[in-house]
């Protein structure tokens, strides 16, 4: 599956009846990944179905107890569930401290091991790559160092058309070439081009995390730099809470529409609401002047980056 995400967690700090702590996963092409990871986690997994043992990291925005506080009841849990495979967890450097210790003071030994990537405070730029994807950490707003997060797929390969290929005999050592849009010379000398043998790459998608912060031009320049195609931003609060925001630290519904529409994404997304607000209506009409393509972040909700944008 290409890129991919679905809302574990969509509340903000004080509980509520149906909204759980932050936390989204994201996967792609059998990658799989969480983003924050608040209180309860694990029995939200459980509810939608997502296999502990996929995780392969988990990113954390910062250290606000709504966007972690799930975290060793999960790696507890992979722990019992027979974990041995290491997990990545990126995040604020003194998160490593805050697990080993709670972990080693219960003395809780895991088969598995957890390995830190810390993002200091200043720190901006790719925190994972692969062949297939990449992430990037961006600052955020907040009252402490936060980060979001940009997920984007590397450009892909050219499609084979394969009943060509094996028409023409050529080598099977050329399809990788062939893929890369290489031209190659066979051994007798002639030149077989790339665009006889494969169609156009499928175009890859990017969707960005935000949670949580103030407005903030930084974040505008990131997604538009990184050309990000679906924005997650958070909206804690309506319009009219515009002090309330200010003096927390967070978003309202026509920040997020802003954001939205001055960094150029397709699609918005938009939670983290206060536990003020019952319903999701008042900051829909307040977003819609702003923007026109925005949804609320509904937990258990799923989307395929690819299908959203060609509904939308
Ligand atoms: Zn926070």
């Amino acid at each position: 599956v290409s890129l991919s995400v679905q809302f574990i967690g969509t509340g903000s700090a004080l509980p509520k009846k149906n909204a759980n702590p932050s936390c989204q996963y994201v996967f792609c092409e059998n990658r799989h990944f969480l983003i924050d990871c608040g209180e309860g986690t694990q029995i939200q997994l459980r509810k939608h179905g997502v296999k502990f043992q996929y995780i392969q990291g988990i990113f954390i925005s910062h250290l606000h107890g709504d966007h972690y506080f799930g975290l060793v009841g999960l790696l507890s849990s992979m722990h019992l569930l027979g974990r041995e495979k290491a997990i990545d967890i990126y995040s604020p450097p003194e998160l490593e401290q805050i697990v080993r210790s709670q972990l080693e003071l219960g003395g809780a030994r895991l088969a598995f091991d957890i390995r830190f990537h810390n993002i200091e405070k200043n720190d901006e730029g790719i925190v994972f790559e692969d062949k297939v994807l990449e992430v990037h950490a961006f600052k955020l707003k907040h009252k402490i160092p936060t980060h979001g997060f940009i997920f984007k797929e590397k450009k892909k390969l050219r499609s084979l058309l394969g009943e060509k290929f094996h028409k023409a005999g050529l080598s099977i050592a050329f399809i990788e070439k062939f893929k890369l849009g290489e031209d190659v010379i066979d051994r007798q000398g002639k030149q077989h081009s790339y665009l006889d043998y494969t169609a156009n790459e499928k175009p890859s998608y990017s969707y960005a995390y935000c949670s949580d912060t103030a407005y903030s031009e930084n974040v505008i320049s990131w997604l538009k730099d990184l050309d990000v195609d679906v924005l997650y931003h958070e909206a804690t609060f309506s319009a009219s809470e515009k002090d309330r925001a200010k003096k927390t630290m967070h978003s309202t519904s026509v920040d997020a529409g802003t954001v939205a529409a001055k960094s150029g994404v397709k699609f918005l997304f938009f939670g983290h609401l206060s536990a003020r607000y019952d319903y999701f209506n008042v900051h829909i009409d307040e977003i819609l002047p702003v923007f026109k393509s925005v949804k609320p972040a509904i937990e258990g909700e799923k989307y395929r980056i690819e299908e959203l944008l060609r509904q939308h």
